[in-house]
């Protein structure tokens, strides 16, 4: 019976399509930053703040449905899938730590359910007015300053140039351009946002609706 080779020892594989992302040296490695509220789960009605805004608590937190898949196709088209988000529930103390854990957990699972795993995951859990006395800091990671983007990039390896960062707020299109990579901006462009867009100096390079239509728009651009 003949043993097959182990894979080290095997010779380069030649036109497969097997992850580029796996693949350091021929080509930079590239990510796709993903915001996590309003991208990879959906927002909710927050009683105390009167708005829509983050979940806070496992119970609350609905992962977007095709919000795996669209991770999935991302790294599919050989870009690092990376989380960067501003988190500072713990520091008001909306929620616990351990909580917020849980949420982390819940996520990965909700994200698993549609073939997607996060690369890296990057949270800014500051707040200038945090009540929890190691939160509070005028940090440099929480958006729209790019501090949280450019640690995951260097972090990972990753080069901006040829990276995208996708958040549904103005504030990551601000960081975003400050890190030196390019902007999806999810939502509908009204008059209302063109005002704002125009106001904040944060004009996206992309606008779509959805998650859902950017590895769509990220294959246009190979
Ligand atoms: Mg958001
Ligand atoms: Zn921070």
């Amino acid at each position: 019976m003949l043993r097959r080779k182990p894979k080290a020892l095997r010779g380069p594989r030649r036109g497969t399509t097997r992850k580029p992302a796996a693949r350091g040296k021929e080509r930079p490695r590239r990510a796709v930053f993903l915001d996590r509220d309003g991208v990879l789960n959906d927002l909710e009605y927050n009683d105390e703040e009167g708005q829509i805004g983050s979940p806070l608590s496992v119970r609350q937190l609905r992962v977007a449905p095709h919000a795996g898949e669209a991770v999935r196709k991302i790294k599919e088209l050989g870009y690092l899938a990376v989380l960067v988000s501003n988190q500072p529930g713990v520091a008001k103390r909306q929620l616990t730590l351990a909580e917020f854990a849980r949420m982390g957990v819940a996520l990965r699972r909700g994200l698993a359910e549609g073939g997607g795993t996060l690369d890296g995951e990057y949270y800014c859990l500051h707040h200038p007015d945090a009540l929890v006395a190691r939160y509070k800091e005028d940090c440099a990671c929480r958006k729209p300053k790019p501090g949280l983007l450019l640690r995951a990039a260097r972090e990972m390896r990753v080069e901006m140039e040829g990276s995208f960062f996708v958040g549904d707020a103005l504030a990551d299109v601000k960081a975003g351009r400050a890190a030196g990579c390019r902007t999806i901006l999810l939502g509908h462009v009204t008059s209302f946002l063109a005002k704002m867009i125009e106001a904040e100096g944060a004009e996206p390079d992309y606008v779509v609706h959805s998650l859902r239509e950017v590895p769509e728009l990220l294959r246009s651009l190979q």
